[in-house]
């Protein structure tokens, strides 16, 4: 019998959902999305094995006051991963105090989807605490499983992974059994770049830029050696902010490109030539039709 399904991954932010898909799916998940609020998009990531493929979906945390049409949409795409799951994981923090109105608990009781609340970061606690917490838990929520679990140190994945596989439904492969994710790389591209700008930048930055890959092209040297060109435009709201992303006489530009081709030619797996351009496209987080062009 072959099983496969959905798996919605939801939480609030830092709650670690991005770092449990990792340590579900594997090492060249990982490449991307480290930092809170990288993911913007709903991102998948694809296990499979002989008889079984579980689609699990990342999302955005829900932002509790929206501020940006941006973030608004964000908060759809939390909404929209109970729509079609088999199941969810709600990821909680154990080393973070929850509310018992909760926006995310009160919108998780109202779905007749099965629940496994996962209680992560357990490398941090003692068993007692654990287990208060468990108890807490066990009476703001009605799930089928509760499972502490750390997602850094691997602790308690194969087990989680092994109760999903046996609560989805018997169905085919939804995808080719060795694809990873539904993205193209150039997205993933778009996000490494997107995080070696959180990385680099301070404040308001990283948060009012928005990469879109220009062109992706396998190519060859002039030595006849197989490289990726790629060509991408970052894109600021102001003037001011894309004279502190080029830097000092192109420094800070330069040292963005070389970190960001690192990790893109870790993730191809080839050598790359990068090219970056920047751009001023103002207040794109209000405009309906850069949200439109920037895929919200
Ligand atoms: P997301 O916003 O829910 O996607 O959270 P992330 O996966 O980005 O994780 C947020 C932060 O929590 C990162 O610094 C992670 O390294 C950290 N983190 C995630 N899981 C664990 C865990 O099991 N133990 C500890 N100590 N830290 C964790
Ligand atoms: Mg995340």
């Amino acid at each position: 019998m072959h099983r496969s399904g959905y798996v919605n991954i939801v939480g609030k932010p830092n709650a670690g959902k991005s770092t449990l898909m990792n340590a579900l799916v594997g090492e060249r998940m990982s490449i991307i999305n480290r930092k809170p609020q990288t993911t913007r998009h709903r991102i998948i990531g694809i296990l499979s094995g002989e008889d079984f493929q579980i689609v699990f979906s990342d999302t955005p945390g829900l932002i509790e006051n929206p501020q940006y049409k941006m973030q608004l949409s964000m908060n759809q795409a939390v909404t929209s991963t109970f729509e079609d799951a088999d199941l969810i994981l709600f990821v909680v923090d154990a080393t973070e105090k929850y509310r018992e109105d909760e926006p995310l608990i009160q919108l998780l009781s109202k779905q007749d989807c099965p629940i496994f609340l996962l209680i992560n970061k357990i490398d941090k606690l003692d068993d007692e605490t654990l287990l208060n917490l468990i108890n807490w838990w066990n009476q703001q929520i009605s799930s089928r499983e509760i499972i502490p679990l750390s997602a850094l140190n691997h602790t308690n994945i194969d087990k989680l992974q092994q109760l999903i596989r046996e609560i989805l439904p018997e169905g085919p492969a939804y995808y080719p059994k060795d694809q990873l994710t539904d993205r193209s790389e150039r997205f993933f591209v778009s996000e490494i770049i997107r995080e070696k700008i959180l990385d680099q930048f301070k404040q308001e930055i990283p948060y009012s830029v928005e990469v879109i890959i220009d062109s992706f092209k396998e190519s060859v040297t002039i030595h006849n050696k197989p490289i990726i060109r790629i060509a991408a435009s970052i894109f600021v709201n102001r003037k001011s902010q894309k004279s502190i992303l080029i830097g000092k006489s192109g420094q800070a530009i330069k040292k963005l490109g070389t970190e960001a081709r690192k990790d893109i030619e870790k993730w191809l797996e080839s050598p790359v030539f990068l090219e970056l351009f920047v751009k001023v496209s103002e207040n794109w987080r209000d405009d309906d039709n850069s949200l439109k062009r920037f895929g919200y």
